[in-house]
């Protein structure tokens, strides 16, 4: 049986990120699609491996450094899409795969479809739906001409599907030749400074998007934040205009994050912002604006001021 998807680990760190189990969730349906297998290589070390078990095949690659570095990755990666020959590669659009997805489309002469929220076999065909201008518009594209490389927006498919625990067939592939003529070396990965705040990890998030209006006013959110024992979390514009640091971010360019309860105060719910926080278990919205967008995925919501509201909401509990 032939290998029809491949589904590449985008692992730094030695982290499997959620969406690879999504990528390999999705991936499953189409290679029973094409009836063929479907595929895993592991670029990077993630563990744990058991948890892989939706791939009949695992590549994993000899002679490769330690540590992201796109030419390498290009260059390895080029070389088990090679061996293997898919029909379908499946990336994130993550910050590891929108470096790679075109790359590697362009070294097989292929399709790339950038953005992709859906994938589906529809009579034998590839039928896509990409993302365009951050969600404000969709685009369906027929793919007929392979190897097409789909780069996925995190968040777009299930991750519990992919997460079966088994143990795919193994392949070594060698990538040690390749590399000699990679135009560059990882020297060290440096994560950003978190400023002691880790917004992924919180069961309870306080938001506060651009309605909170200057830098003076987040206090008073950041007080409720406080008070509820909760880390402060923010749209972009609030970042952007240097009212909180960069790892307070929710969203596209910022942090993906899933607690019980996400609170949102003054966010519009654009899609970039959805797209990272909208599997919170319970979302809460305040917004002024009885249309704005966060209605729409918010489980609770009211049209009360923010100024009205915070406050009081301090006051009750406790703060
Ligand atoms: P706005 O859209 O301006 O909304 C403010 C809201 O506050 C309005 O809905 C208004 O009705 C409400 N409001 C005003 N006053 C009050 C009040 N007194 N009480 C209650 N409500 C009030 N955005 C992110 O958040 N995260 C990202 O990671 C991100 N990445 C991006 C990446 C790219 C490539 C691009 C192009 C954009 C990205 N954005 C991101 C920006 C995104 O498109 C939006 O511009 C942003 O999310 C809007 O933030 P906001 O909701 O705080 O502001």
């Amino acid at each position: 049986m032939s290998v029809d998807v491949l589904v590449i680990a985008e692992a730094v760190a030695g982290e499997v990120p959620d969406v690879t189990y999504e990528l390999l969730g999705k991936g499953r349906e189409l290679s029973d699609g094409f009836s063929g297998e479907l595929a895993l290589v592991l670029a990077g070390e993630p563990s744990p491996q058991n948890l892989f078990g939706a791939a009949d095949v695992l590549y994993s690659m000899s002679g490769m450094e330690a540590g992201y570095c796109a030419p390498q990755w290009e260059m390895s990666l080029g070389e088990v899409i090679r061996s293997a020959h898919p029909k379908v590669v499946l990336v994130s659009t993550g910050t590891v795969g929108i470096d790679l997805a075109g790359a590697l489309a362009t070294q097989f002469d292929g399709v790339l479809a950038s953005y992709v929220i859906d994938a589906v076999m529809e009579g034998g065909s590839l039928v896509v739906t990409s993302q365009l201008y951050g969600g404000k518009l969709l685009s369906e594209v027929e793919i007929d001409s392979f190897p097409a490389v789909l780069s996925v927006v995190p968040g777009s498919f299930a991750s519990d599907v992919g997460r079966v625990v088994g143990e795919p067939r193994r392949e070594v592939i060698d990538v040690g030749g390749s590399l000699s003529s990679a135009k560059g070396i990882a020297i060290e990965l440096r994560e950003p400074d978190s400023s002691g705040v880790d917004i992924t990890a919180a069961p309870l998030l306080v938001s506060v998007g651009r309605g909170i209006g200057s830098k003076e006013n987040v206090e008073l959110v950041a007080e409720l934040a406080e008070a509820m024992k909760a880390p402060l979390s923010a749209s972009r514009p609030v970042i952007d205009q240097g009212w909180l640091p960069k790892p307070h971010q929710v969203g596209k360019s910022g942090k993906k994050v899933k607690p019980t309860v996400y609170l949102a105060f003054g966010i519009s719910g654009a899609p970039e912002h959805l797209e990272g926080m909208r599997s919170a278990d319970v979302i809460i919205a305040c917004n002024t604006d009885a249309k704005a967008p966060i209605f729409e995925v918010a489980h609770y919501g009211t049209t009360l001021d923010l100024f009205d509201l915070v406050p009081e909401l301090t006051d009750q509990v406790g703060g």
